[in-house]
């Protein structure tokens, strides 16, 4: 591990005033023998202090890939960012060289991921591991960083931290080490969190358990937590706004509850139809019909065309359309929106 011992301060052009996180107008492509994959196609948003911004969409959507260029973990190759802007309070991190952009990626913006037993090392026990970060990135000896993991794992509920910190990753359940997966990305304090689908490889009740642990401590923090999921149900429970994406681009930015009560794009609409809603009495459950497109072989106009009921002979023709202002609020790419919506 790198001594990323920093001040922040330093970076040249940082805002304390501007937003934790702007993601403006990203490329990312995929160079593949079949071809190029343009996994993120002009994908943006904005993160406030304190808010949840979830990315919604089936895998293959680029959700993820979008999570990865944002930490600057992307696999380069095959993957690379070729256009857009991710600002971390006003500083572009695409422009940093890669020292700075880990000072960054180590203290401000940290990551968890799907699957806890690959991104922890099973070698050493999760007490040296978080013992580890406070030694390299805050200096301290190791009596006091071997403290600071203790807290850390009470902090995240573990029940005896004091004996647990002994203990080696595969010894603690999936629920648990999801724990300590989110205790690694809290230890540096970062303001902005992105959590991968961090509850897909557990069971529903765990589920919420993490999801509860992840709403209060962010709360506590002030953190700002993008959400990456499939799961439009998790998204209703915790989230502030949502960016549902198709084939590499956001199709629908807007607030929860507007999306729950009138999702103006066809795609949303499917996703919201195809989960069981309790403000719905006698819902009928329907899935989205047909697959995500490949990547290196988009359909003509609008991506979503093969699979839309509302598709005419325009979605066809003309180029994809590019998000639509719905309100002062929220946007839509879809030509008919309000019929989708019900406006109309
Ligand atoms: Fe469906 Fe056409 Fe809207 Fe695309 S633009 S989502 S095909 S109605």
């Amino acid at each position: 591990m790198t001594d990323v011992n920093v001040k922040l301060d330093a970076l040249p052009g940082l805002d304390p005033n501007a937003l934790p996180l702007e993601v403006k107008n990203l490329q990312v492509e995929f160079r593949t023998r079949n071809g190029i994959a343009h996994a993120v196609n002009g994908v943006s948003f904005d993160l406030r202090a304190g808010e949840t911004r979830a990315i919604l969409g089936e895998s293959g959507c680029g959700k993820s890939v979008t999570a990865q260029a944002i930490m600057g973990i992307l696999d380069t190759p095959p993957g690379f960012v070729t256009g857009g802007e991710i600002l971390y309070r006003g500083v572009d991190l695409l422009k940093l060289p890669e020292s700075e952009r880990r000072k960054v990626r180590a203290n401000r913006i940290a990551m968890i991921f799907q699957d806890a037993l690959s991104a922890l090392n099973p070698v050493f026990t999760v007490g040296f591991q978080l013992a580890e970060l406070f030694r390299k990135h805050r200096g301290m000896s190791r009596q006091d960083a071997k403290a600071r993991a203790i807290e850390l794992l009470d902090l995240v509920k573990i029940p005896a931290a004091r004996q647990r910190v002994n203990d080696y990753p595969h010894q603690f359940s999936g629920g648990m080490r999801q724990r300590v997966m989110i205790a690694m990305a809290l230890a540096l304090d970062p303001e902005v969190l992105i959590a991968d689908e961090p509850t897909t490889a557990l069971d529903v009740t765990v589920q919420a358990q993490i999801m509860a642990l992840l709403a209060e401590l962010q709360q506590e923090r002030n953190m700002g937590l993008v959400l990456i999921t499939h799961d439009m149900g998790v998204v209703a429970d915790v989230a502030d706004r949502i960016s549902v994406m198709y084939a590499g681009r956001v199709i629908e930015e807007a607030g929860v509850d507007d999306i729950y009560a009138s999702p103006a794009h066809p795609y949303t609409k499917g996703l919201l139809e195809s989960i069981p809603r309790l403000d719905l009495k006698g819902q009928e459950l329907s899935a989205i019909k047909g697959l995500p497109p490949a990547l290196t072989n988009l359909p003509s106009g609008c991506a979503f065309n093969p699979r839309c009921r509302y598709a005419q002979d325009v979605c066809r023709k003309d180029p994809a359309p590019s998000l639509l202002q719905v309100s002062p609020s929220r946007t839509a790419a879809c030509h008919f929106w309000k019929e989708v919506k019900g406006d109309e």
